[in-house]
């Protein structure tokens, strides 16, 4: 498809992208190259305009080696994060940077039979309005609950399509860049693990707190999907004799008793029967507006919210133990929407575990907040396309021919 030259160099802009910066050695590491060529490689890129040279490292010891990074406006990603409720859109260049607004679109997904043609349309008109020239943005990536196919490009959930037909070919055809798509909780942990707090660790269990609470396993150092690509339905897993219905149609899921739509549910509930607190005038028409309000006030000392977040976090705590019983992680990242709430979790999480894992199990096992929260989708959808780089068709320019990049 591309000359080895032009596979090498994206290549290279690709683990440029994920790392930051590196050296020649390290680069030639990676990609299991020889350095004189890698050398090569890098004064070509350096010359076309995609590197740049930045400085040299800290000294180890021995000599400090010229670091390289991709200049920042080289390409632009867009990332598409959905949840149930609410789909952000956002442009972002090769650090991650946002260029613009993000664009928060009211668009729920249940029992919506014009969530991907709605969808479309918001992309077109973002495309539309982007600041950049449309032949630097490489593709779109998105990310949505559900069980999502990568492969057949389709969601077994939401977003239907007719029969043989995809949503990655639907978006194609209307936004006429490539479209790549994944279940939000495996992009939050794409996210976590590439470039986040669990950058560098090998067993990882990135909880993504939200409308459910998602789960994205990091495996021996590779995000695990399991047999179909559904692996990580941590929601559904049934440990509570409550008889409460849950969004799947079982009862009892992890789900019904942890979610940030249970804390919202709760919190409108106490506050009817008196419960004293800071937070007035919750509805639940508006779960985003109700669920931040909550978490906000939980940060100022509200005790009643405070309260209301650690029974929750208590449960998700439960949930954790199971996890850790089953796989050993030596990192639990509390990530998403909900990781707002900060170490509010922490410690509820940490009195589960105490009181339902064994110890030994346990005791290496580190639980830590998410620097990103409520960005980890929107960064993990522009790490899909950056894990794809290598083999993305490009948009050809008119004036450049092929793509000008690499
Ligand atoms: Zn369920």
């Amino acid at each position: 498809m591309f000359d080895k030259q032009v596979t090498y160099k994206r290549n290279i802009v690709k683990h440029l992208y994920f790392a930051g910066e590196l050296s020649c050695a390290d680069l030639s590491t990676l990609t299991n190259k020889s350095v004189p060529l890698t050398a090569r490689m890098l004064n070509e890129l350096i010359g076309e305009g995609t590197i740049v040279e930045k400085g040299y490292a800290v000294s180890t010891g021995g000599r400090r080696p010229l670091m390289y990074s991709l200049k920042p406006d080289l390409m632009y990603i867009v990332s598409v994060a959905m949840d149930q409720l609410v789909t952000r859109i956002a442009l972002l260049d090769m650090h991650n940077n946002y260029v613009g607004e993000v664009h928060s679109i009211d668009l729920p997904l249940a029992g919506n039979p014009n969530a991907l043609r709605d969808l479309g349309q918001h992309l077109k008109e973002f495309l539309k309005q982007a600041k950049v020239p449309k032949n630097s943005i490489i593709g779109v990536g998105v990310g949505m609950p559900g069980f999502v196919d990568v492969v057949k490009g389709v969601n077994h959930s939401f977003l239907k399509v007719e029969e043989g037909n995809s949503i990655i070919s639907y978006l194609e055809s209307v936004i006429k860049l490539p479209v790549l798509i994944d279940n939000d909780s495996s992009l939050v942990a794409l996210a976590e693990h590439k470039l986040g707090a669990a950058k560098d660790r090998q067993n990882v269990m990135v909880l993504s707190i939200g409308w459910g609470i998602g789960l994205g396993m990091v495996l021996d150092g590779a995000l695990f999907r399991g047999h179909n690509g559904f692996a990580g339905e941590f929601s559904h897993i049934p440990i509570f004799m409550n008889n409460k219905m849950c969004s799947c149609g079982k009862s009892g899921c992890l789900e019904t008793e942890t979610s940030l739509v249970v804390v919202a549910e709760r919190a409108v509930k106490g506050l009817q029967e008196g419960r004293v607190s800071m937070l007035q005038g919750l509805s639940l028409d508006d779960m985003e507006a109700t669920s931040n309000a909550i978490m906000e006030a939980a940060l100022k000392g509200d005790r009643f919210a405070i309260e209301l977040f650690s029974e929750t976090a208590y449960n998700i705590g439960r949930g954790v133990a199971t996890l850790i019983h089953l796989l050993n992680p030596e990192l639990i990242v509390l990530s998403g929407r909900g990781s707002l709430a900060g170490k509010l979790w922490m410690a509820p999480i940490q009195q589960a575990i105490n009181e339902h894992c064994i110890p030994k199990i346990a005791e290496d096992t580190e639980i830590r907040i998410s620097t990103f929260g409520y960005q980890a989708e929107i960064i993990g959808a522009a790490a899909l396309v950056m894990e794809h780089y290598d083999t993305l068709r490009l948009a050809k320019s008119k004036t450049a021919g092929d793509h000008q990049v690499v």
